[in-house]
């Protein structure tokens, strides 16, 4: 049962398409402007290539890490800019699927949470990131 994810159909956008051949991002550019939206990027592609850059081949489960210190629940750490560091799962997804909504949370469908594949991280609520944060006590243990 493996969804197969196309990229964005706008050139140069690394993220997963979601509607219309379209990111979530340039999905409602779209939606608001029409077919004569605004095709420039969102995301700053540079961080988007460093981050690619660490990313491990998949593992055998399909799952992808990249290095960097982990928080006290084991999640990774990944530097962004300006001194400001945010878990790498949560940067896969905002750079490669889209917006976070406020209050909500990215978890995986895996067991590992150090994973960072966009095909493997969905938006939960306070209740799926607490289960999620529990695998990470798991492995640890
Ligand atoms: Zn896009
Ligand atoms: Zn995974």
């Amino acid at each position: 049962m493996k969804v197969v994810k196309k990229k964005c159909s706008v050139k140069g956008c690394a993220r997963l398409s979601q509607k219309k051949k379209l990111c979530c991002a340039h999905y409602e550019r779209y939606r608001k402007y029409g077919k004569d939206f605004d095709k420039s990027l969102i995301k700053p592609i540079r961080l988007i290539d460093r981050f690619k850059r660490k990313m491990s081949k998949k593992d055998a489960n399909g799952c992808i890490e990249v290095p960097g210190t982990l928080d006290q629940y084991g999640y990774v750490k990944f530097y962004c800019s300006n001194s400001k560091y945010m878990t790498a799962h949560r940067l896969s997804y905002l750079l490669f699927v889209g917006e976070i909504v406020p209050k909500f949370y990215v978890c995986h469908t895996c067991d590992n949470i150090k994973c960072v594949n966009p095909e493997h991280l969905y938006i939960g609520n306070y209740t799926d990131q607490k289960a999620d944060r529990q695998k990470g006590v798991k492995n640890a243990g």
